[in-house]
C-alpha cells in the first residue's frame, strides 16, 4: 500500500500537521519541527506534544508515514569549528523534538564543504554528526536526503551517502530519502523504464534498500544533470508522469513515506488523487 502525503504547514503549533495532512487528503505527511529559517526556537509544550499524538492517533497517522525535514540552516559538515557546532547544536534539538513527538526518522540534507575542505573529510564530518546526534536521542533515525548537488552540497552521488552511513556506527539509525527532482538534476535518468530499473538498481547495490525511509516526490523545473534544485509541479517540468508511474507500481516503496514538495500547494489534494490514479 502507498502512503501519499505533502509536506504541510504546521504553523500555528506541531498539532496542526495532521489536521492539515488530513484536510488535503493525505495519507502521509511532512513538516518543519520549528521555523527552518531561524536558529533557536521554543521547545514544545505538553500540551503541544499530547494534541500532535492524539491527533495523528486518531486521523490515522501511524509514525512509519510521517518524515519531518530538519532546518535548511543546517549544515553537519560544516568546515568551520563555529558553523558545525551550532549545525550539531540545532539538529540535535531537531532529533529530540521528533522523539517527544513520537516519530521515528528526521529528513535532512547532508552538507556542503564550502569549498573550504575536502569531499571526503566533509562526507566524514557528516557522519560523526550524526553519530553525535544518535548518541544524544533514542528512537529516531537520521534520514540522509540525497541532493540536486547545487554548489557544493554534497549527497549527489549514491556512492557519496554510502561512504557516510559506511562510517555511521549504529546503522539501525540511519536511513535514505531519495528526492526524484534531486535524482534527476544530479544525473540519474529515471525518466525512462531502463533508467528507472538501472537508477534504483544502482541505488540497491551501493547503498542498500533497507535503508530507504521515504521519497521526495517532486517534478523539476531543470534538466538531467543540471545539479540545480528546483521543484515543480506534477506534469508540468520536465520529469514527464512516468517516473510517477513507475514509483507508484514499485512495490518496494510500499510503507514508505511518499512526499509531495511541489511548490503548488494549492494542488496537493489533486496531485495527491493523481498519483493514486497511477496504480494499475
Ligand atoms: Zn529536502
Ligand atoms: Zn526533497
Amino acid at each position: 500500500m502507498k502512503f501519499i502525503g505533502a509536506h504541510i504547514s504546521a504553523s500555528g503549533g506541531v498539532e496542526n500537521a495532521p489536521l492539515n495532512a488530513n484536510a488535503i487528503g493525505a495519507k502521509a505527511f511532512a513538516f518543519f519541527t520549528k521555523n527552518q529559517r531561524q536558529w533557536f526556537a521554543s521547545p514544545y509544550t505538553d500540551q503541544n506534544i499530547d494534541l500532535f499524538k492524539s491527533r495523528c492517533e486518531e486521523l490515522g497517522y501511524s509514525p512509519n508515514h510521517i518524515l519531518p525535514h530538519a532546518s535548511y540552516l543546517i549544515n553537519l559538515g560544516h568546515p568551520e569549528e563555529e558553523g558545525l557546532n551550532k549545525s550539531r547544536n540545532a539538529f540535535n534539538d531537531e532529533m529530540k523534538r521528533c522523539e517527544q513527538l513520537g516519530i521515528n526518522r528526521l529528513n535532512f540534507h547532508p552538507g556542503s564543504h564550502l569549498n573550504k575542505i575536502a569531499i571526503d573529510a566533509c562526507l566524514d564530518r557528516i557522519a560523526e554528526s550524526i553519530n553525535i546526534a544518535l548518541e544524544k536521542s533514542n528512537g529516531v533515525a537520521a534520514v540522509i536526503e540525497n541532493t540536486a548537488g547545487q554548489g557544493s552540497n554534497l549527497g549527489h552521488t549514491f556512492e557519496q551517502i554510502a561512504h557516510i552511513i559506511d562510517k555511521v556506527d549504529d546503522k539501525s539509525r540511519v536511513g535514505v530519502c531519495l528526492d526524484t527532482a534531486h535524482t534527476l538534476a544530479a544525473g540519474y535518468e529515471i525518466r525512462t523504464r531502463e533508467g528507472y530499473d538501472d537508477t534504483f538498481n544502482q541505488f540497491d547495490e551501493i547503498v542498500g534498500f533497507r535503508y530507504l525511509k521515504g521519497i521526495h516526490i517532486n517534478d523539476s523545473k531543470k534538466e538531467l544533470a543540471s545539479r540545480v534544485d528546483r521543484h515543480d509541479s506534477l506534469g508540468k517540468g520536465v520529469m514527464t508522469m512516468d517516473p510517477f508511474s513507475f514509483l507508484m507500481n514499485d512495490p518496494r516503496l510500499d510503507d514508505l513515506p511518499l512526499i509531495l514538495e511541489t511548490p503548488d500547494e494549492s494542488l496537493w489534494a489533486e496531485e495527491i488523487q493523481l498519483l493514486y490514479s497511477l496504480q494499475k
